[in-house]
């Protein structure tokens, strides 16, 4: 039987650890912690809220399989966080209670399976960490372009997202996100999104892993610059939108149901026009 408790805090010498937690009496969550041979900073990653992005699920795992040679501080990795979502390939939401995991922070411990599971992050997980990357994607109904979004007013966030380098960086408002509790709570934190509509590619992932590299040179957690990248858009959206795409289909803005035949003129429209399922 698993514990409650991930072995994040530094012991001094270099290790991998791999097994799985269990969090607020939901299933088990697998985990990696890596630990290098110097001290550092503690960087989270967290991946699979949504449990059928999987570029965003490959690359976590990827970091999971990741060595201690070179690495100083501590990596902490929860690489399938929805775990009955991805074995139901859900759409967006828990199947225990049928939430969106990512609108449920920060959570209550009481409360449905979703809402403890945010409570255990916020409480048990985030207060350990110098840093947060939360890895998404375009979900099963949904297709877009790489983007960041972080938390508006944190200017430690907006630079892990400058870090991480994709093309496009979105300052988001709102409550209910991962990121939004954990800068809450003092941690710097983004959401990255490659991929998107079930979909995985070698270039998604590597566009993923290229971030969490950037990122840990950014933190001084492994030696050299962070590369430069192309210029990038800074965008910013506030507050809540309503989905374009709801589980029972296609919706317009402010929510009216479209015809059907109607083209959805806005589903590819820049993410910062783009209603946010992040
Ligand atoms: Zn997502």
């Amino acid at each position: 039987m698993a514990g409650t408790v991930l072995p994040m805090q530094p012991t001094g010498a270099p290790r991998a650890e791999r097994g799985h937690v269990s969090p607020a009496g939901g299933p088990e969550v697998p985990y990696a912690v890596i630990e290098g041979g110097r001290p550092g900073l503690c960087l989270l990653v967290t991946a699979g809220v949504h449990g059928s992005e999987y570029c965003s699920i490959e690359a976590a795992l990827r970091l999971v399989r990741r060595l201690p040679e070179g690495l100083a501080g501590v990596i902490t990795v929860l690489p399938i966080l929805n775990v009955s979502g991805f074995r139901q390939r859900s759409v967006y939401v828990m199947p225990e209670d049928g939430r969106n995991l990512n609108r449920m922070f920060p959570g209550k411990p009481d409360g449905s399976a979703s809402e403890r599971l945010a409570h255990w992050l916020v409480t048990e997980i985030f207060p350990h960490a110098d840093a947060y990357l939360d890895l998404h994607g375009g979900d099963l109904s949904e297709a877009l372009i790489p983007f960041s979004l972080f938390p508006g007013g944190s200017d430690a966030s907006k630079a892990l997202a400058t870090a991480f380098g994709l093309p496009v960086a979105v300052s988001a408002g709102g409550e209910g996100y991962t990121i939004n509790a954990a800068a809450r709570i003092g941690v710097p934190s983004i959401i990255a999104e490659v991929g998107s509509n079930g979909l995985w590619d070698e270039a998604g992932v590597v566009q993923m892993t290229d971030g969490i590299d950037r990122v840990l040179r950014h933190l001084g957690m492994i030696a050299g610059p962070v590369p430069a990248v192309d210029r990038h858009h800074m965008g910013a959206v506030r507050g809540r939108r309503r989905p374009l795409v709801s589980r029972e289909g296609l919706v317009g803005p402010g929510g009216g149901r479209r015809t059907p035949g109607h083209h959805p003129r806005r589903v590819r429209r820049h993410p910062r026009d783009r209603r946010l399922q992040a």
